[in-house]
């Protein structure tokens, strides 16, 4: 079929969130297609490279893996330049990472915009959902409402683990709506 155009994007996106939420292991299983339940603090900053086939576009996301470490530090305006879009991850089991969740999207915010001048579009991942839904039901959050009044563009319960974290082909369009608009 002659006469389509492809046309390739590189995306940088930011997987951000407090210490020990996931952020790595769902790098790994949205890239990699594994899981390992061996802590191991990311140490600066990891790359991690997916690539999607969608429609008539070849989109790469590369993926940045912050450490936990250095939270709001001066370190995270070098991470976030040139962003196209960040998960914000929390642990469902560990309401103190949902309450900076928060903080965290303040702190991009404040450090980086889109050359339209928008925010980075951000969605909000609700880790290890195999482990309970603590912080989901309790305090009656209504997520969608949350996600309105903090500016995510949507949210997902995911879980590293068991591989829910693997819906690539809804967490993929999230941002390529996010990224055309
Ligand atoms: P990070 O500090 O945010 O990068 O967190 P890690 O990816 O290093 O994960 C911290 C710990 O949580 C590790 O022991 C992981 O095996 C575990 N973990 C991560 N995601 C999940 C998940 O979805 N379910 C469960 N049960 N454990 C998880
Ligand atoms: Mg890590």
């Amino acid at each position: 079929t002659g006469g389509t155009v492809s046309t390739e994007h590189l995306y940088k996106i930011l997987v951000i969130g407090d210490l020990g939420v996931g952020k790595t292991s769902i790098i790994k299983r949205y890239v990699h297609h594994n899981f390992s339940p061996n802590y191991r603090a990311t140490i600066g900053v990891d790359f991690a490279l997916k690539v999607l086939n969608l429609d008539q576009e070849t989109v790469r996301l590369q993926l940045w893996d912050i450490a936990g470490q250095e939270r709001f530090g001066n370190m995270t305006r070098v991470y976030y330049r040139e962003a196209m879009g960040a998960f914000i991850v929390f642990d469902v089991t560990r309401p103190a990472s949902f309450e900076a969740v928060t903080k965290w999207k303040e702190d991009l915010d404040s450090k980086v915009t889109l050359a339209n001048g928008n925010h980075v579009a951000t969605v909000l991942l609700a880790n290890k959902c195999d482990q309970g839904r603590d912080v989901l039901t309790n305090n009656g959050i209504k997520m969608e409402q949350f996600c309105q009044e903090n500016g995510f563009v949507g949210w997902f319960e995911t879980s590293a683990k068991f591989g829910t974290a693997d819906r690539h082909h809804i967490l993929s369009k999230v941002f390529y709506q996010a990224s055309i608009l």
